[in-house]
């Protein structure tokens, strides 16, 4: 970390690997196996990061070691059509019932970015409403009260994010519908889209209330606006489907990253083909990527969906998330704490200290000392878990339930000893 940190920001490539919220140093990684993270002391951990979300599979999953086993001998990028997007295609077509049709990009930021041009193409209209804490990439137009490493920086956007470039934007509470419904009241008429986390992850986890999804699809259907779901996070995480297929929710337009990369370097975004057609060449949005589509990435991310599509996967993360969310919630009650345990599935978030979260303002409620208290147990401990109140832990299908129960024992351990009150 010395020789990186003269060398990059902070000394990483993403800011909230620099361990700012919770202090110390952050273990430097070289090398992952299964739920395991292996550093350069040669320590071991359970990992619960995931990579932020896309290591479903965990570590190196022998289908998908296997497939990019086969692919790297016939090269690593053609800039030309290949079959491999065409089957990542079919199995993202086939899975989330928003998509038609499919643009494949590098990230979660571009699926965001591109997603919502189009939105405003396709509606003649300049803005945009998002939820506070909710976290959509870094693109300029969304560093509006935004999540995960914003908010773990306590940040309200960013410098170099010019005023212009916000003027659109607009903001309002998650999970609250009548925000919205008065928002689109008054501006509707100039409102291309709204897009939401299904279940918020980047502010910790925070699921929909019931009927706010449903909501948020009426009240834009009713106004002329988009919805757009950034399922970047949710998608073949919390179902096969995504949040979409969970909540029996269907949006105009999906963005996708993370699980379909298989820890590779894809997003995507899609919708039907009416609108998806408005995107160069076929229609005039522009939106392109050299390294788009990539058969490395393409390859990967195929595997990792044929292991997840026959729905097994995803009755073992739930039982592995209950397992973990109850045995948090068990030991924060036997000492006496508030602990709201948010679980959607495989991704959950203990906050500390207090007794429910349904939005950004309830998440910022938590109590950030006792959350570094715990982070430093959890490391020493032997599990990683990601270094902020702000965002969502996460299992694997390579987890067990020996791991689940190490990450509770050591929680419960880090409360029992808890100096951190007060501090
Ligand atoms: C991670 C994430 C993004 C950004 O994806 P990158 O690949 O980091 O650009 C966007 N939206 C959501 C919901 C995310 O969780």
């Amino acid at each position: 970390m010395r020789r990186a940190r003269v060398l990059m920001p902070g000394g990483v490539s993403s800011p909230v690997r620099a361990f700012a919220a919770v202090g110390g140093e952050p273990p430097v990684f070289t090398a992952g196996h299964g739920c395991r993270l292996i550093d350069a002391d040669g320590r071991e951990y359970i990992d619960h990061v995931l990579a932020y979300g896309p290591l479903i599979l965990g570590h190196g999953h022998p289908a998908v070691r296997s497939a990019l086993a086969a692919r790297l001998p016939l090269g690593t990028a053609y800039g030309g059509p290949t079959i491999l997007e065409v089957e990542l295609a079919e199995r993202v077509v086939a899975a989330v019932r928003s998509i038609e049709m499919v643009r494949f990009v590098n990230s979660g930021t571009e699926a965001t970015m591109s997603a919502l041009r189009l939105a405003r193409a396709a509606t003649g209209r300049d803005r945009v409403v998002k939820c506070a804490g909710g976290y959509h990439g870094h693109a300029d137009l969304l560093l509006v009260e935004a999540g995960s490493g914003v908010a773990t920086l306590g940040i309200p956007g960013s410098p170099g994010v010019p005023e212009a470039a916000v003027r659109d934007t607009l903001v309002v509470p998650y999970n609250d519908a009548a925000a919205v419904e008065e928002l689109l009241a008054a501006e509707g008429d100039r409102v291309a889209a709204v897009i939401v986390e299904p279940v918020a992850g980047n502010m910790g986890c925070v699921p929909p209330r019931p009927g706010y999804l449903e909501a948020l699809r009426e009240l834009t259907a009713r106004h002329g606006a988009l919805l757009v779901f950034d399922e970047v996070m949710t998608g073949f995480r919390v179902a096969y489907g995504g949040a979409q297929e969970l909540y029996g929710v269907t949006p105009d337009l999906t963005c996708l990253g993370k699980v379909i990369g298989g820890g590779l370097l894809v997003g995507a975004y899609g919708g039907p083909v009416a609108l998806m057609e408005r995107v160069a060449p076929s229609g005039p949005v522009y939106q392109a990527g050299t390294l788009s589509g990539n058969p490395l990435a393409m390859a990967a991310g195929c595997a990792t969906l044929d292991e997840l599509r026959d729905g097994a996967a995803y009755a073992r993360l739930e039982a592995l998330g209950g397992r973990l969310a109850a045995g948090l919630a068990a030991a924060a009650e036997e000492r006496g704490l508030p602990c709201a345990v948010n679980r959607v599935g495989s991704m959950l978030t203990p906050f500390l200290g207090v007794v429910e979260v349904g939005d950004y303002a309830g998440a910022r409620a938590a109590d950030p000392a006792l959350f570094r208290t715990v982070h430093a147990a959890w490391l020493a401990g032997g599990v990683f878990w990601p270094p902020s109140q702000y965002e969502a832990g996460f299992l694997s299908i390579a987890h067990g339930d020996a791991e689940v129960d190490r990450t509770v024992e050591v929680f419960a351990t880090a409360l029992a000893g808890d100096g951190s009150r007060g501090r």
